[in-house]
């Protein structure tokens, strides 16, 4: 067992006359009595460690089924999903509003795939003209050229740079909020001066970037329901 003490949010109250410990959002949550010795709460969340990580760990695999609850996250908005039988198989935006339609000849064990198919689409598209633009729009603050953008349905990365200039970026950010997104973009970018992640790379995502560390924490905390 590592002796290591976990992160928590520590919150002291009147009313409280024993220790919480809660998992919620991906962290841990303390809420002690006022006037709590500080030294009391850290070895008692040591003691509980086993219990935090297990909890801590099956909540970053838990996953929000957006379609079901008929919502999607958008740059930090939330669309209302409304589908409708039709004689195609399509979508539209309409203010916060993804409309589905779903064509009455799919088969009834086809029809989930359907959903799933149009709003992956949906994504994509938004994903392509956002990060087009907004790498255009940084290329010039950063005064490099890129060769062309791309959308792709990477599994473990947010993004990629290769060596010919092609800059790659997961559909799935278009789930986070825009500064976020932002900080991946500058990010590839970067790769165009240092293909490594070297301190030098580093003060370039920096200097173009002040969200970058606050944004990779943010990721980290929210890739579990960043997916269908
Ligand atoms: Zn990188």
């Amino acid at each position: 067992m590592s002796s290591e003490l976990p992160a928590y949010q520590l919150k002291f109250s009147a009313k409280r006359r024993s220790i919480q410990l809660k998992i919620q959002a991906g962290q841990l949550w303390v809420s002690a009595p006022t006037g709590c010795d500080p030294q009391f709460i850290q070895q008692l969340i040591l003691q509980k460690k086993d219990w935090i990580d297990k909890h801590l760990q099956q909540q970053s695999q838990e996953r929000t089924d957006w379609i079901a609850q008929r919502r999607l996250p958008l740059f930090g908005d939330t669309l209302a999903l409304k589908i409708v039988e039709d004689s195609v198989n399509q979508f539209s935006l309409d203010g916060d509003c993804l409309w589905l339609q779903l064509s009455h000849r799919n088969k009834a064990q086809s029809q989930q795939k359907w959903l799933e198919k149009l709003v992956t689409e949906f994504y994509l598209q938004q994903a392509q003209l956002w990060f087009e633009q907004q790498v255009h729009q940084d290329q010039q603050r950063m005064q490099l050229q890129c060769r062309s953008v791309r959308v792709c349905n990477f599994k473990a990365k947010w993004g990629s740079c290769d060596s010919s200039g092609v800059l790659s970026f997961n559909w799935r950010l278009v789930m986070a909020p825009q500064w976020v997104a932002r900080y991946v973009v500058v990010h590839e970018l970067a790769h165009l001066v240092h293909m490594d992640h070297s301190k030098a790379f580093w003060t370039l995502v920096e200097r173009f970037n002040s969200d970058a560390a606050k944004a990779r924490l943010w990721l980290k905390q929210n890739q579990h329901w960043m997916r269908l």
